[in-house]
């Protein structure tokens, strides 16, 4: 890939830290920074000479080449052996915006010298052949992983285990996709028992593997939404805030305190979670609150899960009847709240149907682990059969998968029925580019567009 243009981008994130990290890529990367550069003790530095993969020590100064704008650190990675496979040069400043942004702008008025663009950095590297999509991509999911089983899931892609799989597979189509056309090219020359064992089934069971694996392990990336519902007064603000373990809702004995939807993030069991804490939900003149439970209505048909609370030690009401009756539809689990002040759940009326109720107490964090045990069985898929995934594959290369095995399915079909080769090599073919649209062997410039819009800019 030859590209022209140099680009330059801030990599770490805005905000105060310790360091930041202007980063700069392409032909002009090394003479442009060092037009800013000084190097401690010397006044000269020759682009042509840097030592490559060598940290400097120096400053970044202003055009006027004599007012500092910061003491730095001053990398340069000659090409090839770069992230981008360009000449790579990274400046590491402190971490303040304002010099962050300063020195960015200072490289930016060099000409030829662009800002970079979300994930060009990462797309040059593949265009460059310094990495696969597949890697590409677990770089970028790497970056958002909010538990760390989601980091052991997606950092297996950086070793290559999924490319490498596809790379097989691929020349194992490949090779069939060879003996039939050479039964166009040359069909005298071939025996039909040549062709007699052609099934693409051990193929296609192995890619219904991985596409089954994407519901496994969707809940770890993709996360759940759990919706705290009940009548009012009955704990939800206090197990929100024992969930979070921090008082992020109001908890007050009067009833009617929560009017609006509060969310917050907690992760359980490595499953990032976000947990709503909705209005009480009862038959209300008050408008206020009849718009926080409208909300909380509107919630409940999102929600993966609802936690349904109720007082352990008291009769169901109407109201908790109310509540039932918007949330049976969906996945529940029934919580006794308040179980510390009685010895077990004392509720009369609990319909045969409903589900059994779990006692907790959001005061006092009874029940609390058993609570997080339900919450954690009723997202995961229980297929014990399946052992659990080398990797995480995400929505793209599920999709190209899909793809892929339907391809191959009609290649079978076409093959099983003595359909001309012509047809059987076009399902074929159409196999093989699927699979290589998850490597990137085979791209659109649409795809790489795709993927690397969702990409921070440095990145
Ligand atoms: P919400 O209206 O459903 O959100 O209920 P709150 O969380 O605001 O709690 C209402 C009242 O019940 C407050 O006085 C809480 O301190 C109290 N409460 C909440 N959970 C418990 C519990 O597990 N045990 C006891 N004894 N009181 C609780």
């Amino acid at each position: 890939m030859i590209v022209s243009d140099t680009i330059a981008a801030i990599s770490t994130s805005m905000g105060t830290s310790g360091i930041g990290i202007i980063k700069i890529s392409g032909p002009m990367a090394i003479k442009a920074s060092l037009y800013f550069f000084r190097k401690k003790n010397t006044s000269t530095f020759d682009p042509d000479n840097v030592v490559s993969h060598k940290m400097i020590h120096g400053w970044i100064v202003n055009e006027d080449k004599q007012t500092i704008i910061d003491e730095v650190l001053w990398v340069c990675m000659k090409k090839p052996h770069s992230y981008t496979g360009e000449d790579v040069v990274e400046i590491h400043t402190h971490g303040s915006h304002v010099v962050l942004q300063t020195i960015l702008e200072s490289i930016l008025s060099v000409p030829d010298i662009r800002l970079a663009e979300p994930g060009e950095f990462t797309r040059r590297a593949c265009l460059n052949g310094r990495m696969d999509l597949t890697h590409a991509e677990a770089l970028n999911e790497i970056i958002s992983a909010q538990t760390s089983k989601t980091l052991h899931f997606t950092s297996a892609h950086l070793s290559g285990k999924f490319r490498s799989h596809i790379t097989r597979l691929r020349d194992r189509i490949f090779k069939c996709l060879t003996k039939i056309e050479a039964t166009i090219d040359f069909p005298d020359d071939l025996f039909d028992e040549d062709l007699i064992e052609l099934s693409f089934m051990p193929q296609i069971n192995q890619i219904e593997q991985w596409i089954s694996s994407y519901d496994q392990t969707s809940i770890y990336r993709d996360g759940l939404r759990v919706v705290i519902v009940g009548r009012p007064n009955v704990g939800k603000s206090s197990l929100l805030n024992y969930l979070l373990a921090k008082d992020r809702a109001i908890v007050s004995q009067h009833p009617g305190t929560t009017r609006d939807v509060i969310d917050a993030q907690v992760n359980i069991d490595n499953i990032p979670i976000t947990l709503y804490d909705t209005a009480g939900i009862h038959q209300t003149l008050d408008v206020v609150e009849q718009q926080g439970i409208t909300r909380a209505k509107a919630l409940i048909t999102e929600a993966d899960l609802i936690l349904f609370i109720v007082e352990a030690d008291k009769s169901l009401s109407d109201d908790d009847f109310y509540v039932f009756q918007m949330i049976e539809k969906h996945k529940w689990i029934l919580c006794a709240n308040k179980i510390d002040r009685v010895k077990n759940i004392q509720i009369d009326n609990l319909p045969r149907q409903w589900t059994d109720p779990i006692g907790i107490s959001a005061l006092h964090g009874i029940g609390i682990d058993d609570l997080k045990k339900s919450i954690v069985n009723q997202a995961i898929q229980k297929d014990s059969d399946l052992p659990e995934p080398e990797f995480m594959i995400n929505f793209r290369q599920k999709k190209c998968l899909e793809n892929a095995k339907n391809a191959l399915m009609q290649a079978q079909i076409a093959y099983n029925n003595h359909l001309p080769p012509d047809c059987v090599v076009i399902d074929i073919r159409q196999a093989l580019d699927a699979l290589g649209n998850i490597t990137g062997d085979v791209y659109h410039e649409q795809i790489l567009d795709d993927i690397f819009s969702t990409f921070c800019i440095g990145k």
